[in-house]
């Protein structure tokens, strides 16, 4: 499968003469436009469309400016931790601080020209795994309307991790938490540590924001990336949730019904449905393989599992994906695609 990203900003799709993954661009329907007829039918609920639509408002265009003075589009998502806003997306759209100097976010484009844009720029690169095609960094300034928007603060499963070297000097980052097959893992960013002189790990998280200090047990490093390490705790407080004990405004049962919310083509925000091909674990990472027409663009673009009851799959309940990549293909593993496309997503916490 292939990485998406765009070197063109298009204004509408149907001006993308040169697209050959889907040249009509048939299934992909305008941000602003998407209501529930679009839906299917077992989910054509205001309730399901309300919460597409308010997820959808956290996907951002990403423009990159590269050192040749090129551009790359990409898509992006805002996540919250306590006061921190920051934006996951992709190793392979945003993967060094360089590249978050160069970027433009745009939030809320959602027509061409649209005048309800708001723009901001990257600040901070808060570290990646090539591995996992992942990417976090900090903007500025941070939109009102983003503000407003009540997102689901992150910071109970984000905890301080303070490495500590054989020289004394201590480097200080925020991890992110996940429980898998059983064991407790911190993924930290290896910027600011020097793994030739560690001596050890503090692992702590912080109650309701702030309010009290409780430690996890530090065990080990389980596993060395390029740009990021994973420490296995034990001891962690209860009121750390699981990643993905979040709930799902839907019943349980029924179909897993993925959608993608991405800016293909560099151009207005796009949502396309397809449907569950599988969802896996490889090394820590849940992935699902799944239908929704992608093009490029779409690269770090959110994936919403509508329906279902995803807490069946390898432990991830919260429904929500990082695109990553696409290819096209009539069917994939045996089952037909019917899209023409098949897109692997990389499953992330609410
Ligand atoms: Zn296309």
């Amino acid at each position: 499968m292939k990485a998406e990203i765009s070197t063109e900003s298009l204004p509408r799709l149907d001006v993308a003469w040169a697209c050959t993954k889907n040249p009509n661009h048939d299934g992909f329907v305008n941000f602003d436009d998407f209501n529930l007829s679009h839906l299917p039918d077992p989910l054509r609920n205001e309730d399901y469309l309300k919460y597409i639509q308010h997820l959808g408002n956290r996907v951002v265009r990403l423009t990159v400016k590269k050192q040749d003075g090129c551009c790359i589009y990409g898509s992006g998502v805002v996540f919250k931790l306590g006061q921190l806003y920051l934006i996951a997306t992709n190793d392979h759209v945003i993967g060094s601080e360089e590249d978050v100097r160069n970027c433009t976010v745009d939030f809320f484009f959602n027509r061409p020209d649209s005048p309800n844009t708001d723009v901001s720029y990257g600040e901070s690169h808060l570290g990646g795994s090539d591995m996992h095609d992942r990417s976090f960094l900090t903007f500025s300034p941070v939109p009102k309307r983003i503000e407003e928007m009540n997102i689901f603060d992150n910071s109970e499963i984000s905890p301080y991790v303070s490495a500590h070297h054989d020289d004394l000097t201590v480097t200080h980052s925020r991890g992110y938490v996940c429980k898998t097959r059983g064991k407790w893992l911190v993924m930290v960013s290896r910027r600011d540590i020097n793994v030739d002189r560690l001596v050890s790990f503090e692992v702590t998280f912080m109650k309701e924001n702030g309010s009290q200090a409780c430690p996890a047990t530090y065990l080990g490093i389980c596993r060395r990336e390029a740009k990021l390490l994973w420490l296995e705790i034990t001891d962690v407080p209860d009121f750390v949730p699981m990643v993905g004990s979040w709930t799902a405004p839907w019943p349980k049962g029924g179909e897993f019904v993925p959608m993608v919310i991405a800016h293909p083509h560099g151009g207005p925000k796009q949502v396309t449905i397809g449907k569950t091909i599988a969802v896996e674990m490889e090394g820590f990472v849940g992935k699902i393989y799944h239908t929704a027409r992608t093009c490029p663009g779409s690269s770090g673009g959110l994936v919403i599992t509508v329906g279902g009851d995803a807490s069946s799959y390898v432990g991830y309940t919260a429904g929500l994906a990082i695109h990553c990549e696409g290819d096209q293909a009539d069917s994939f593993r045996g089952v037909p695609t019917k899209t023409g496309n098949i897109s692997a997503s990389i499953l992330v916490s609410s």
